[in-house]
């Protein structure tokens, strides 16, 4: 695994309006690492995704990519850099099909993946190019929201909750393809609820609270830590 690092991202803090949501978070993600951030419901998770992404705009502090400060860029600059965010909902256009989703985006950085590679990575998506939005299920909806990141040419992929509703069969789908993704070569940071699965597919793990990191450990050491999690997380 390389040694670059992909995200750096040191003293930040998010609001939204009047309320300081993130105090000061700090984590790092080396190229190719897959991290997970763990914490409760209300913790900061998805801010601090929001936040690397600049769709959080009432933010200090810094975020690095490849290097590169991106605390005051816009969202489609930091897109440029090669980071992609996958939300919590998906956002899968309703009234389109499945193709016509994947062609929405625009490829912005060097590398974005033609829609017969994304075919060949999904055969699913394929099976249902045809198909509307909203005649998917929920995992059809997650692998194509990832589908339509990957096509954008990021190397970085923020991925909030993407088991979240899913059936356990297709939480394993959804684990195959992040364990795919990482051999080859992207740089993953996720956030999600459920730690038995954060643990199948991550290097590292980072509790979040109160809007800042209050643990850092390799999956490796996650048994040895395991009350301490629970206690952490209210599992
Ligand atoms: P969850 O799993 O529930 O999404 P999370 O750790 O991702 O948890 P965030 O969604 O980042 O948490 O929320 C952090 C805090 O910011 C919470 O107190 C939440 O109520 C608040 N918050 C989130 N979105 C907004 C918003 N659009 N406006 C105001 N406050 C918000």
């Amino acid at each position: 695994m390389s040694e670059q690092t992909a995200l750096a991202i040191s003293a930040l803090h998010g609001y939204y309006g009047e309320s300081h949501v993130l105090h000061g978070m700090e984590l790092e993600v080396r190229a190719g690492e897959v991290v997970t951030l763990l914490g409760r419901n209300g913790a900061g998770k998805t801010t601090t995704l929001r936040a690397v992404m600049g769709l959080l705009r009432s933010r200090s502090g810094s975020v690095r990519v490849w290097g590169k400060e991106t605390i005051g860029l816009r969202p489609d600059l930091v897109a440029r850099l090669g980071v992609a965010f996958c939300p919590e909902d998906r956002g899968i256009f309703a009234s389109l099909s499945v193709e016509e989703n994947m062609l929405l985006p625009p490829v912005i950085a060097p590398g974005g993946m033609a829609v017969a590679e994304v075919y060949e990575l999904f055969p699913r998506l394929l099976e249902r190019r045809s198909s509307q939005g909203t005649k998917l299920s929920g995992g059809e909806q997650q692998m194509l929201a990832v589908a339509r990141i990957l096509r954008t040419g990021a190397r970085i992929l923020l991925l909030d909750e993407p088991t979240e509703g899913l059936a356990p069969v297709i939480v394993q789908q959804i684990g195959d393809l992040i364990r795919t993704l990482k051999d080859r070569g992207y740089t993953i940071l996720l956030v999600e609820q459920n730690f038995h699965f954060a643990s199948t597919v991550s290097d590292r793990h980072y509790v979040v609270e109160h809007g800042a990191v209050v643990e850092a450990f390799k999956n490796a050491e996650l048994a040895r830590n395991a009350d301490r999690l629970t206690a952490l997380l209210g599992v």
